[in-house]
């Protein structure tokens, strides 16, 4: 958490910003450091629409853009659109995306830049777009090369890849987190509903996911 002059992060989905760095950017804005988000996709093609369900195949873009919008504000970071159909930046050429990210990183030359360890992150998007991400900042000058924070999400992470070196602690902080995710009404309802139930069984859930969201751990990535 060193002095930062500007964090971009780079992920595919609304909601991927909250769930995967809600509390690094805590930290980044009360520190006065500015933070961008780049945002793959609008997630158009996701699973979840809103429980109960509120938004359908055709509008699920614009409610999640919306919803994106709201959770930026939230957070009180800028965000620009990346313009890529979900489910298929792996389909993309990496050196297209690879060239489309470096430009914008050559304009806002940012200090650190946040994305998901190729291979590591669980879905195809997060690891094409952190694939990407990684090269982008490769291909940029030496003396204006942003540090990259990469996170690994797999359940494995840790035997293939050992521990990470940054590791950003919640605590006191979770719900601020929390508060992040439900601006993403379509995709955290379900989760929503558990939270305000009461019951044992639902303190078990609350733990659980204090201890998967609690914590956000990075590896910074090696360029040699
Ligand atoms: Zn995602």
């Amino acid at each position: 958490m060193e002095n930062q002059k500007h964090v971009v992060i780079i992920y595919p989905h609304p909601d991927d910003e909250s769930f995967g760095a809600a509390g690094s950017i805590y930290h980044f804005r009360k520190k006065g450091v500015p933070v961008t988000y780049l945002c793959g996709t609008l997630g158009e093609m996701g699973r979840n629409m809103g429980t109960p369900p509120f938004a359908n195949r055709e509008t699920l873009a614009e409610i999640r853009k919306e919803e994106l919008k709201e959770a930026c504000e939230f957070l009180d970071i800028d965000y620009r659109l990346l313009g890529y159909r979900d489910k298929t930046i792996e389909f993309e050429k990496l050196e297209h995306v690879a060239k489309d990210i470096k430009a914008i990183l050559e304009e806002i030359e940012p200090s650190l830049v946040i994305t998901h360890y190729p291979d590591h992150g669980v879905h195809p998007d997060h690891n094409a777009l952190g694939e990407a991400t990684i090269e982008a900042v490769r291909l940029m000058d030496e003396e204006v090369r942003p540090t990259v924070w990469a996170s690994a999400i797999t359940n494995n992470f840790e035997e293939v890849l050992g521990e990470p070196d940054i590791a950003i602690s919640l605590e006191e902080h979770f719900d601020f987190k929390l508060d992040a995710i439900l601006k993403h009404r379509s995709q955290a309802e379900g989760m929503l509903e558990k939270l305000d139930n009461t019951s044992d069984e639902n303190k078990v859930y609350i733990d659980g996911l204090k201890g998967r969201l609690g914590k956000e751990r990075f590896f910074t990535w090696k360029y040699d």
